[in-house]
């Protein structure tokens, strides 16, 4: 089975999550916490993970819903607290579509114009 779809409690993230790495917080709660992403792709480049090492959104069902709709939100009061005013949430799913670390997480982009289509 594809690495997105099945359990992945080691990921870089979850040593993010046990502190045994640094990252540079600007959010957390019970449910998640966000950082800086390290090789920002914009002026500001965000990332929201829940504490619950789920590897990506295909691997979420009827019971995530709430922390689904818990990450967005977060999502947009950290970009608020940012200074964005527009902003770029991105959730890749799966290797084909750029995925990297298999734990789920929404990306927040902004502070540039953003073209679309995206790559
Ligand atoms: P994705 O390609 O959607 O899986 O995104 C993974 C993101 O994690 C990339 O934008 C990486 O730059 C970012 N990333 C990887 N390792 C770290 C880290 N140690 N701290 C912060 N961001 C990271």
């Amino acid at each position: 089975m594809s690495d997105h779809l099945t359990r992945q409690e080691d990921t870089i993230f979850g040593r993010i999550l046990r502190g045994e790495i640094p990252a540079d917080r600007v959010h957390e709660d019970d449910l998640c916490i966000a950082f800086r992403d390290v090789q920002p792709q914009a002026p500001v480049h965000l990332l929201v993970i829940p504490r619950d090492p789920l590897p990506s959104l295909a691997a979420c069902n009827s019971s995530h819903a709430a922390l689904l709709g818990h990450l967005l939100l977060v999502a947009a009061r950290v970009a608020a607290d940012a200074g964005l005013e527009g902003w770029r949430t991105v959730i890749n799913t799966g290797a084909v579509a750029g995925q990297t670390v298999f734990h789920l997480h929404v990306h927040v982009i902004g502070g540039r114009p953003l073209q679309w289509p995206p790559g």
